[in-house]
């Protein structure tokens, strides 16, 4: 028989595995599912990059490219880094298969047994599964008590961070709760992080997707560009999530230790896809447009909630919210799957029961008609 490393005896299958099962079951029972549980835009990705992506085939570019990824994406990476006020160098750029390796990357080159690792919950499922998998252990700050904001919670964030701290996370625009920090709330990171000698990586990956708001860039503030690993990809800002194309941006030496994981392991990003993100950079008003449909459809559920007196905590980014649901928040979901056949994700795998989170990258009348399914089922 086969015997398996610790490192992934340790972690879990997705508990958001469990929700698209149940869905997929009844769905093939003729079911109509109404799919809030899902984690990408549903917009096609716009014609010009994918025109790209086929242009840049049919070019020829088709082999294997430099590890860290072609020069003129990395140069035009690093020119739309220095927009958001990060100085870096191509040379500081690596380009990977998805923003999620980008983080697996940093995580294994930064943590190994026992580092202690903060995290601020609820938060992305899978940020728990690679530290683990490195041999961290976890600090969790729960930021339920603020309505996910930051800023309210620096004292208890302060009295997670130790000198024992290895490194810090920090996701704004937040999946799963679409807060955006304050910038108050990112200086507080700061000090602890230079005070503690703390590593921090800044996932922006929902950073082009905000209303109303501009959030700060965490390596942009004084004391921060060399201790901060900023990571970005094109899944979710230019509808790529099926092209896999993402990056992280940091010192040199991290960029060397983590050049020599990525170049063992997936060689480089693809090719083509490398070529559709120069594409995808220069696009402006595709981003523009679909920034502006999810922005009124939070305002639509918001509204609709209300209407059945659920107040949620309204996100200022990404296109996900937290509805309060009963402390059995894997039971809650369950239950509106099977009753109302609404498909949300329990709280808990985030690290936070009592809540679902409700992604609205549907459209408006399936909005609409799974907020009216939760209602008459009685879930709201
Ligand atoms: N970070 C966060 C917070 C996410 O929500 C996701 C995707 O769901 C990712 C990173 C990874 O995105 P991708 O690997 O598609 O670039």
């Amino acid at each position: 028989t086969m015997e398996f490393t610790d490192r992934v005896s340790r972690v879990e299958p997705s508990a958001t595995l469990a929700i698209s099962a149940l869905a997929t079951e009844l769905e093939a029972d003729g079911a109509d599912i109404v799919d809030l549980s899902v984690g990408e835009p549903d917009f096609p990705t716009p014609e010009n990059i994918v025109e790209a992506g086929k242009d840049a085939m049919d070019a020829g570019h088709t082999g294997y490219t430099t590890s860290a990824g072609i020069l003129e994406l990395r140069e035009a990476i690093a020119d739309k880094l220095a927009d958001d006020g990060l100085d870096h160098g191509p040379e500081n750029v690596i380009v990977t298969p998805g923003a999620k390796q980008a983080l697996y990357e940093v995580v294994q080159v930064l943590v190994q047994d026992g580092d202690e690792v903060v995290l601020l919950d609820p938060a992305w499922v899978s940020y728990e599964a690679m530290v683990k998998m490195a041999g961290g252990e976890l600090t969790r700050v729960d930021l339920s008590d603020t309505d996910f904001q930051l800023e309210p919670a620096l004292d208890d964030l302060a009295a997670a961070v130790s000198d024992e701290t290895e490194l810090l996370v920090v996701n704004s625009p937040s999946n799963p709760t679409g807060a955006v920090y304050s910038d108050a709330a990112l200086e507080g990171v700061r000090d602890l992080a230079v005070e503690h000698d703390v590593t921090v990586i800044s996932d922006e990956i929902y950073k082009e997707i905000t209303y109303g708001v501009e959030p700060t860039s965490l390596g942009t503030l004084e004391g921060m560009a060399d201790r901060t690993v900023t990571v970005n990809g094109f899944s979710k800002a230019y509808s790529m999530t099926g092209w896999r194309l993402g990056y992280f941006a940091g010192p040199e030496s991290l960029v060397d230790q983590a050049g020599k994981l990525h170049s063992h392991s997936v060689s480089s990003a693809v090719n083509f896809v490398q070529h559709a993100g120069l594409e995808a950079l220069e696009t402006d008003d595709a981003v523009t447009e679909m920034v502006a449909a999810f922005e009124d459809r939070r305002d639509l559920v918001v509204d609709l909630l209300a209407e059945h007196d659920v107040d949620v905590a309204v996100p200022e980014g990404a296109f996900y919210m937290m509805l309060p649901v009963d402390d059995d928040d894997q039971a809650w979901c369950e239950g509106a799957i099977e009753d109302a056949h609404v498909a949300t994700v329990p709280g808990s795998a985030f690290g936070t029961p009592g809540y679902a989170r409700i992604s609205y990258a549907a459209s408006e009348d399936r909005l609409e008609e799974g907020i009216e399914r939760l209602a008459a089922e009685g879930y709201l």
